[in-house]
Parts: structure tokens; C-alpha cells; sequence
């Protein structure tokens, strides 16, 4: 059987080894006669898988012991929630910068937490483009700076981000996180749903630096507060075990293949391969991003009309290329191009791409 070429942009491709693995796996965990999902999540077995997934992901991002490692549910959608319950007291501001339709949605949960300030907004602009933010001027009072790191929907993405901030940087790494090496020292929180880059859906990753532990309100709900999950490991309750067992096995998968840096000069080199057709296409295909805004994991592009692209995407779907219609939100094209899928899938859309305008322009 012959695999889709797979662009969706989440959940999305997983690494064909992580599948096999889990298929082989699937009847009879390491010996047990059960599937991992059959197995108590105290179990001996299921504790080495849990923390297994932690101790990587800790080698792999070089997180240091100030930060705790959590596995939640809930979604990236629930963080945009959490943070400002855990994190932004009554008398403090949330700062967010709206680089897209994400973080519009976590400033519209803080809303109704507490009080809020935009610190920049691209939204004017049709979020083309990632502001240049060195040391933004913050209001007294501010709790902390939120940003997306990586904008799925619009194809944007923070090449570097604001140093010199004097209150905690917290960003939702969705659609990036282990696509290339972050400096976590430099934030105070880090969300990720794990159904772009790290696994399936049903487990979302929070890397909180242990000081920010402290500051949520007692009158918090035992389930929304930060220091449950850390105090209790992330298993004050059943944790998504068979999740958290293919986040296990796409660490395992990306520490076999070199780790982050030889991560991000695979992500580089597909991303080059798709702008280097919509750059030399003489305006057949558009890019959505400005130049130095692109992102490396979503690729979003037009064509000259409405009817190119639906031509486009019902022939690349006959070609069996699947997930490539742009966010329902702005239309067009977007190919996500997440850590496993492969270069020879990229290889040959982009060929597909060049063949499509011969044929039609
Ligand atoms: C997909 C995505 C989300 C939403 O994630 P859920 O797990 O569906 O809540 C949030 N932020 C970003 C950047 C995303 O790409």
C-alpha cells in the first residue's frame, strides 16, 4: 500500500516508523499481553513510558530542571484559558501580540479572566507578517507576553523573538514546537497540542518554569490549576496514555534522526523547496507571508483566481496529495510541512505545483 502525500495541517502526518512501531506493539505492549492503552496508567510498564516522554523531551529541547514538564488535556484551546487563570493576578495586565487567528483566540479567553492589552496587531495588515519587537514597551503592570510562535493558519513565523523582557514570555508553539532548537530559558511558559509536531491529538505539552507555579489563586479548580499536574506528575488523573505513548515514540523517532538541529535543516530544506516554485512561478502562485515572515512548517499561497484553485486542489487531490486547501478563515492554499513529512512528499508537490502552471498559465 502506497501512503497519501499528506500536507494536513492537524492533526497531521505522523513518521511512518512511529506507526509500525505502535502497530507492532499494539496487541501486546513490551510483553505484557495488553495493549499500552489496556494498561493501568500506575503501571510499571506505563510509568517508564510517561516519564520516558518527559526525559526526551528534556534531552531534545535542553529544558533544565527549573521547568516542569506537564501533560494536559484539553488542547492548545484550554492553555489559552489556563494561563491567564494561573498567571495574570487581579491587579496585573496579559499582553498579547496578534500575529493571527490563535493568539485572537487566547487574547479572547484572557478577556474574560482579566484585563488585557495588545502590544501589536498585524490583523490590519492580514497577519502577512511577524512584527519586529525587541523590547516592547510594557505597561507597569504587566503579568506576561503572550505570542504565537508559528501562525498555522496565515503561514507566519517568529524567526527570533523578544529578548529583554522584564515579565514572562509565554508561547503557544502549536505548530512549531521541535521543528528547530527554542532557548525554553527564555520563556516563562511553552504550550503545544501535540497533533501538528509532536503526535496525535489528545495530549497538549506545557514546559512552566517551577517560579510561575506558585502564583495561581487557591480558588482555582483543582483541575485548572498548574500545580495539580505538577505536584502529582501529570497523573492527578487518567493522563491520555496511548498519546502520550506515540509522543513517546515521535521523540524516540526525532532523537534517532540527530535531534533538533538536524530537524531544522530538514524543515528548512522542504520549506526551500516549496517557496523556490511560488517565487519563481512570475506571480502564478502568491505567497500569502511577506519574505522574512515565512513559515517553515505552513506554506499558504493563492492562485490567479478562485477557479485556478479549485482546479489546483481537485487535481492535486486525483494525484493523491491530501490536506492541501488553505484554513476555511482566508481561502486558497496552504501545504503544512510538520517535522514528519518527508522531503520526497515535498519533492514531488512541488513538481506537481510546476507541472500545473505549464499546463494552465
Ligand atoms: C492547532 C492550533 C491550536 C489549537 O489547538 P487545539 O489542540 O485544537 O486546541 C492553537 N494554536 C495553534 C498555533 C495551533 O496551530
Amino acid at each position: 500500500m502506497r501512503r497519501t502525500f499528506n500536507f494536513n495541517a492537524g492533526p497531521a502526518a505522523l513518521p511512518q516508523p512511529v506507526l509500525e512501531k505502535a502497530s507492532k506493539n499494539w496487541l501486546n505492549f513490551d510483553g505484557t499481553g495488553m495493549g499500552i492503552m489496556e494498561l493501568s496508567h500506575r503501571s510499571k510498564e506505563y510509568e517508564l513510558v510517561h516519564e520516558g516522554a518527559k526525559a526526551r523531551l528534556r534531552r531534545l529541547l535542553a529544558i533544565s530542571d527549573d521547568y516542569e514538564i506537564l501533560f494536559l488535556q484539553g488542547g492548545a484551546s484550554l492553555q489559552f484559558s489556563m494561563v491567564p487563570m494561573n498567571l495574570l493576578g487581579e491587579d496585573e495586565v496579559g499582553c498579547y501580540i496578534l500575529t493571527g487567528a490563535w493568539s485572537e483566540k487566547a487574547l479572547k479567553e484572557a478577556e474574560k479572566i482579566g484585563r488585557t492589552s495588545i502590544l501589536s496587531s498585524g490583523k490590519a495588515l492580514g497577519y502577512q507578517t511577524i512584527p519586529h519587537i525587541e523590547q516592547p514597551n510594557l505597561p507597569s503592570d504587566a503579568a506576561y507576553v503572550h505570542l504565537t510562535s508559528n501562525n498555522t493558519i496565515y503561514g507566519t513565523q517568529w524567526s527570533s523573538y523578544p529578548s529583554d523582557i522584564s515579565v514572562p514570555l509565554i508561547a503557544d508553539m502549536s505548530s512549531d514546537i521541535l521543528s528547530k532548537p527554542i532557548d525554553v530559558n527564555k520563556f516563562g511558559l511553552i504550550y503545544a497540542g501535540a497533533q501538528k509536531n509532536l503526535g496525535p491529538s489528545g495530549v497538549t505539552v506545557v514546559m512552566i518554569h517551577k517560579q510561575l507555579l506558585e502564583k495561581a489563586p487557591s480558588s482555582l479548580p483543582t483541575m485548572l490549576n498548574y500545580q495539580t499536574h505538577a505536584n502529582s506528575q501529570s497523573l492527578y488523573n487518567t493522563p491520555p496514555t496511548l498519546s502520550i505513548y506515540l509522543l513517546y515514540l515521535v521523540l524516540e523517532w526525532v532523537e534517532e534522526i540527530g535531534g533538533v538541529d538536524v530537524m531544522a535543516k530538514h524543515n528548512q530544506q522542504k520549506a526551500n523547496i516549496l517557496y523556490s516554485v511560488i517565487d519563481e512561478s512570475s506571480g502564478f502562485f502568491n505567497g500569502h507571508a511577506t519574505v522574512e515572515s515565512r513559515s517553515l512548517m505552513n506554506v499558504t499561497f493563492t492562485l490567479p483566481s478562485e477557479e485556478y484553485t479549485k482546479q489546483f486542489l481537485q487535481e492535486a487531490k486525483s494525484r493523491g496529495f491530501v490536506g492541501l486547501s488553505g484554513h476555511r478563515s482566508i481561502g486558497g492554499c496552504r501545504a503544512s510541512i510538520y517535522n514528519a513529512v518527508p522531503q520526497d512528499d515535498v519533492v514531488q508537490l512541488a513538481q506537481f505545483m510546476k507541472e500545473f502552471q505549464l499546463q494552465y498559465s
